[in-house]
C-alpha cells in the first residue's frame, strides 16, 4: 500500500500520455502552443505500461488517463486494452477534449471503461471558438450524446472564467435537466503555459454555487466520495448533478488519495509542486522495480500537505507558469 507522510492511502494514478493537443485552450496554453517534448522524451508504450503494473501492485485501483489529448496518442486504444484488463485496476476513465472520441466509443465500452469527463466549457459555437481557438463544438457534442446513449457515466467539466463563459453557467446546468450528466464547474488555475498571466477577474467556488443559486434555489447537498475533489448538488427534479472543483482555493488537499504521472515521467505529489523526480530516466537507466518503489515512497514521504504547500516549497524562480497539457490536468 502507499501511504504518504499525512497518512493519505494513494490509490489513484493520473496518467497523462502525451503533451500533445489539438485544441488551444486558452487557460491551458498560448495560441501559438507549447514547446513539445521531443518524440523520444515521452514514455514509451512499454514503459507506461510496467509503471501501471508496478504501482497497480502496490495499491493504485483507479487509473484516469489524461493529458494533453490522450487520443492524440496513436497507440492509446492499444495501452487501454491491456490496462483495463489488470486485475487489481478497478476503474479506468479518460479526461478528453472530446473532439476525436466519437468513433472511440464502441470499443470503449467493450473495454469496461465507463466513466468519461468531457472537457467542454461552452454551449455557444462562437464562445467555444474562443476559447478553445478550434471551431469542433460539434463534434464534442455528438461524442456527448453517445457517450450519455450508450450508458457511459458521463461528466462535462468547464473551466469557469469572469468575461468569457459565465453566461454558460446556467445552460450548461440545465444539460442535467433530461439526462444523466454531472456538470463541474472547475476554478481556473494559473497552469496557462504563460508565467504571470493570471485569471482576471476570478471566480470562486463560493461565486459560482452563488450564481447558480439565484437561477436554481432549491438544491441539495449530495454525498461527495472519500476523496472527491467536488462538491455536489442536485436541483430537484433533474435527472443529471453539478459539482464544483475548488482547484484554486485548493478546498479537497486534506484527503487527496492522487499520483501523477506527466508525459515526459515526472512523478508529482502534487498539482502544485515541480515535480519530484523522473521515473523514465530511471527505467531508462535500468533501475529495478524495487529501485522505482523506494523512490515513489521516497517522494511520498516527503508530500506536501496541501496545495499551498506544495506551491510554496517550489524553487523561487519557478513560478507556476506550465501548461497543464505538460502536467496532465
Ligand atoms: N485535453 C484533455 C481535456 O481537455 O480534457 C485532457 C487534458 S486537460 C489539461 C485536463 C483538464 O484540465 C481539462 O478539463 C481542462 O479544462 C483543465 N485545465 C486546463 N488548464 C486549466 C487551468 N488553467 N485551470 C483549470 N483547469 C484547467
Ligand atoms: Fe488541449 Fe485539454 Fe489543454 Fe484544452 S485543456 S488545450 S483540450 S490539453
Amino acid at each position: 500500500m502507499l501511504i504518504d507522510n499525512h497518512g493519505r492511502v494513494i490509490n489513484y494514478l493520473r496518467l497523462a500520455v502525451t503533451d500533445r493537443c489539438n485544441l488551444r485552450c486558452f487557460y491551458c496554453m498560448p495560441e501559438e502552443g507549447i514547446e513539445y517534448v521531443r518524440r523520444d522524451e515521452l514514455m514509451s508504450f512499454e514503459e507506461m505500461i510496467r509503471i501501471t503494473k508496478l504501482f497497480a501492485s502496490q495499491g493504485i485501483s483507479k487509473i484516469r488517463i489524461t493529458g494533453g489529448e490522450p487520443f492524440l496518442r496513436k497507440d492509446l486504444m492499444e495501452f487501454l486494452d491491456v490496462i483495463t484488463s489488470i486485475p487489481e485496476i478497478e476503474q479506468v476513465s479518460i479526461t478528453t477534449n472530446g473532439t476525436l472520441l466519437r468513433k472511440h466509443i464502441p470499443e470503449l465500452k467493450r473495454m469496461g471503461v465507463r466513466n468519461i469527463n468531457l472537457s467542454l466549457d461552452s454551449l455557444d459555437a462562437e464562445r467555444f471558438r474562443k476559447i478553445t481557438r478550434r471551431d469542433n463544438l460539434s463534434e464534442v457534442l455528438d461524442a456527448m450524446d453517445l457517450l450519455v446513449d450508450q450508458g457511459f457515466k458521463t461528466r462535462v467539466n468547464a473551466v469557469v472564467m469572469a468575461g468569457k463563459n459565465t453566461q454558460d453557467i446556467i445552460p450548461m446546468v440545465e444539460l442535467g435537466r433530461n439526462r444523466p450528466i454531472s456538470i463541474r464547474f472547475i476554478e481556473e488555475m494559473p497552469f496557462n503555459g504563460t508565467e504571470g498571466q493570471g485569471n482576471q477577474g476570478f471566480w470562486s467556488y463560493v461565486d459560482i454555487l452563488d450564481h447558480i443559486r439565484s437561477h436554481f434555489p432549491n438544491f441539495v447537498k449530495l454525498n461527495d466520495g472519500p476523496s472527491s475533489t467536488s462538491m455536489n448538488y442536485q436541483i430537484e427534479g433533474f435527472q443529471g448533478s453539478f459539482g464544483i472543483i475548488a482547484a484554486y482555493s485548493r478546498t479537497f488537499c486534506g484527503t487527496c488519495n492522487r499520483l501523477r504521472l506527466t508525459p515526459q515521467g515526472t512523478i508529482r505529489t502534487c498539482l502544485y509542486d515541480q515535480g519530484v523526480f523522473n521515473i523514465k530516466t530511471m527505467m531508462r537507466q535500468g533501475a529495478t522495480d524495487q529501485e522505482i518503489l523506494v523512490a515513489l515512497q521516497s517522494a511520498l514521504n516527503h508530500r506536501a500537505k496541501d496545495g499551498f504547500e506544495a506551491e510554496r516549497n517550489r524553487i523561487k524562480n519557478f513560478p507556476v507558469s506550465e501548461s497543464m497539457a505538460t502536467i496532465g490536468g
